[in-house]
């Protein structure tokens, strides 16, 4: 099938090219557009045609959330107000959102990116995508529409909704794509193997995104709704909303859209560039984005790039699964632990499900540590002792830090549509 979102470029060169024009497009439009960026430049003592080459970007300094936070209500804002055709923000857990701006090409360029990833999640124009993600004030809703409309397949837009009206719009109009966060996934999936549907539903794809999920909650995912593949978008408000990437059919990283950002990855302690394949913190420049452009933003988000070229042939670069936040970053004992190292552990084991929360305690002066996690829904209880002793020897090997692991029962564990609280740090209260 003919590629109609990919990027018009052939070669790594020429997509540098365009990131060599974007960037300097992008440098000057925020210095004549945007008073924030210009006094930053001006602090920073760079002026926008300094800015010559990608090497160039390391002289330009960073923009963080707390600069965003700063400027409420209308921060990086780099055209004038009757260009702007909409806002989103992003539910702040701390303080006020994030409020940004968009112009109409601004949309546009969205809708080309999410189209690109249901293309390149090997979508046509017969599919049937339900989407069940939020509508309103967040990005996840109206990008997968948007998307899906640019892209030509026919949208089914619920909203969260419930897993009745889910199941039963599932049933009725043989949805073929569900997009929803990954706690939603796995409770569809646990609804659906209770009632009994899969043999009734013609899901064959599902996109989540907006959350760490681990490798088990995966497995399960595409067990209970009979699955042939699973994707994950990563997003961000911030760099328009969900579908600024996608994973290939190879599943091996996600490929991001070099051609609309780039992105850095760097040692957020030094802000030092991480060296290639280590994890570090996403920064990212758009190329092209107007009315709220962003000059290396710090994300907060975690992850790695993957230097070596994807097995699929795609000459657009790859990072690793989101590792969380650097805000999710707890330090136990002197060792910084990020909460998806221990998904990973985790899902490395058959015999326990996809639900767990980490406990931290401090008792007698010092800090403990307990993961709590429900055995798969098959294991054997005869067993809880054994895997909890490989699972506590695991993170000792791995991560660097005893700790106690706990077996509870299948599903006993709280389970949410939105996110889920993993971390439970009663270390204050103890
Ligand atoms: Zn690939």
């Amino acid at each position: 099938m003919k590629k109609r979102f990919m990027p018009a470029v052939k070669t790594a060169r020429e997509l540098r090219e365009v990131q060599r024009e974007g960037l300097k497009w992008t440098v000057n439009h925020a210095h004549q557009g945007s008073s924030f960026y210009r006094s930053k430049m001006d602090e920073a003592g760079v002026r926008p045609k300094d800015i010559r080459s990608l090497d160039d970007l390391k002289r330009l300094p960073f923009t963080t959330a707390q600069d965003l936070r700063s400027d409420y209500p209308f921060p990086l804002l780099s055209v004038p107000f009757e260009k702007v055709v909409r806002i989103h923000a992003s539910s702040g857990t701390t303080g006020k959102r994030k409020v940004l701006c968009y112009t109409q090409k601004d949309l546009d360029d969205w809708a080309n990116m999410f189209a690109r990833c249901y293309e390149m999640a090997g979508l046509t124009r017969e599919d049937r995508v339900q989407i069940a993600v939020g509508y309103g004030l967040w990005t996840a809703g109206v990008g997968f529409q948007l998307g899906c409309e640019r892209f030509g397949a026919m949208t089914v837009p619920v909203g969260p909704g419930s897993r009745d009206m889910h199941c039963e719009l599932m049933v009725d109009l043989q949805s073929t794509v569900f997009c929803c966060t990954a706690s939603m996934g796995l409770l569809m999936a646990e609804e659906i193997h209770r009632r009994n549907l899969r043999d009734k539903i013609s899901v064959g794809k599902v996109i989540f995104g907006a959350e760490r999920h681990s490798a088990a909650m995966r497995r399960k995912i595409e067990a209970y709704f009979g699955l042939e593949e699973t994707f994950d978008i990563p997003g961000l408000t911030e760099l328009y909303g969900p579908g600024t990437g996608l994973e290939c059919e190879k599943h091996e990283g996600i490929h991001y859209w070099v051609d609309y950002y780039i992105l850095e990855i760097i040692d957020p302690d030094t802000l030092e560039s991480a060296p290639p394949g280590e994890t570090g913190e996403m920064v990212v420049t758009t190329l092209r984005k107007e009315a709220a452009p962003l000059i290396r933003y710090r994300t907060r988000d975690l992850t790695h790039l993957k230097p070596e070229p994807c097995s699929c042939g795609s000459m657009l670069p790859r990072h690793g699964p989101l590792l969380g936040r650097t805000d999710d970053m707890f330090i136990i004992r002197g060792v910084n632990i990020y909460p998806g190292q221990i998904d990973d552990i985790l899902s490395r084991e058959d015999k326990v499900g996809s639900e767990y929360q980490v406990i931290l305690m401090r008792r007698d002066g010092k800090d403990h540590m307990t993961i709590r996690v429900e055995h798969a829904e098959s294991a054997s209880l005869s067993e809880n002792e054994e895997i909890a002793a490989r699972l506590e020897d695991s993170v000792r090997r791995k991560l660097f830090v005893r700790c106690k692991v706990e077996l509870v029962d299948y599903g006993t564990l709280p389970r949410t549509e939105r996110k889920s609280k993993r971390v439970l740090d009663e270390r204050d209260k103890s």
